[in-house]
């Protein structure tokens, strides 16, 4: 396979000891030439203020208590069979799909974006999808649910597989050894793959799960869960966010990639994800549980899929305009997000600090 990717893509070809100095204007987002180890000079201001973001909402899972949990789950009467069945198919599909998130950071994404600010926000990003795997290892082991269970459910109940196989077919196309960006059909595979994950998974189907398990904890159910699940949200909503930049910033330096084809194609994208989460909504909640029905979390997908797509500069799908859980986007919002996690964001800044003596 021919390859017009710059001989050092990677940043692990052999020193050029001739070369001049980089200057911040010669980077960019994949097939740079400049040297994709220099992080300064510094170009794409968003990704390095992302990771700062990201460091400042450093969380651990075992530091929320799982009493109020396990009593709950515990007792006969805690929790009804629908709620037992929406949270632990809830549960199931996060145990794994966090893994997936990571493995195409690491050895898909990784390789092809050739800037080091970005870089340096994906090596934090796979730390906190690491976080968020560990954290279903710890809900797992406090509720003493069936380990082979949870985790496999991604291979055994039907709409979890349906939406994991879908997004695995974008990160194979990149996994080839032979796979090099550089020509416009490597990079659009590039692209499709960063919608797959960053818009759809992240930004599409995590919300369903964000919603059910944030109102069970709006009435008192499961709050250990539903703090983690907060602290998980505000880490998806910087990976989102960085995504969305990264699909955007490569469309400004290709524009040749974003033909009219191509957008068509990204908006089908979003339509067969959407009905993917419609039906993981509906087999998750057969009869609805909390205020929660298929129908709703239907009206949400449309809604949320809608902001997606404006958000990478495409024309709204549904035409939603009715958001059916407005306490939601109170939680999305990143700003509001920040105050109310303060203290603990303080707590770390000041226990981070080491000690010599
Ligand atoms: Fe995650
Ligand atoms: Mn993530």
């Amino acid at each position: 396979m021919t390859t017009t990717e710059s001989p050092d893509a990677t940043g692990l070809g052999t020193i050029d000891r001739g070369a001049g100095r980089i200057d911040a204007d010669s980077k960019r987002m994949i097939n740079a030439r400049a040297d994709v180890n220099q992080l300064l000079p510094m170009k794409y201001r968003w990704a390095w203020d992302k990771y700062l973001a990201a460091c400042n909402n450093h969380w651990m899972p075992t530091e929320v208590s799982m009493q109020a949990d396990i009593a709950l789950w515990k007792s006969p009467n805690g929790l009804t069979d629908d709620e037992r069945t929406m949270l632990k198919r809830n549960l199931g599909f996060f145990a794994t799909a966090e893994s997936l998130v990571a493995n195409n950071i690491v050895l898909a994404v990784y390789r092809h974006i050739t800037n080091p600010e970005c870089r340096q926000y994906l090596l934090r990003q796979a730390f906190e999808e690491a976080v968020h795997t560990h954290t279903f290892q710890y809900i797992c082991e406090s509720l003493g649910l069936v380990e082979g269970e949870l985790f496999n459910m991604y291979r055994e109940v039907p709409s979890i597989t349906d939406k994991d196989a879908w997004a695995l077919r974008f990160t194979q196309n990149l996994e080839n050894p032979d796979f090099a960006t550089g020509t416009p059909e490597a990079d659009q595979h590039f692209l499709r793959d960063l919608v797959a994950f960053y818009v759809v998974f992240e930004g599409m189907w995590f919300y369903t799960g964000f919603a059910q398990i944030l109102s069970l904890g709006r009435r008192n159910k499961m709050v250990g869960i539903a703090e983690q699940y907060q602290y998980i949200l505000r880490d998806e909503s910087i990976h989102l966010n960085f995504g969305i930049d990264c699909i955007n910033q490569i469309k400004i330096e290709n524009p040749h990639l974003w033909t009219p084809e191509f957008q068509e194609e990204v908006r089908g994208m979003l339509l067969e994800a959407c009905a993917l989460e419609v039906a993981y909504a509906r087999d998750t909640m057969p009869r609805g549980v909390l205020g929660l029905s298929a129908e709703l979390c239907e009206q949400y997908m449309h809604f949320i899929t809608d902001r997606r797509a404006q958000q990478i500069g495409l024309a709204p799908i549904f035409g939603e305009q009715e958001n059916p859980f407005p306490w939601m986007s109170e939680a999305m919002d990143l700003q509001k997000e920040k105050n109310f996690f303060e203290t603990r964001v303080i707590e770390y800044q000041s226990g981070g600090a080491l000690d010599w003596d």
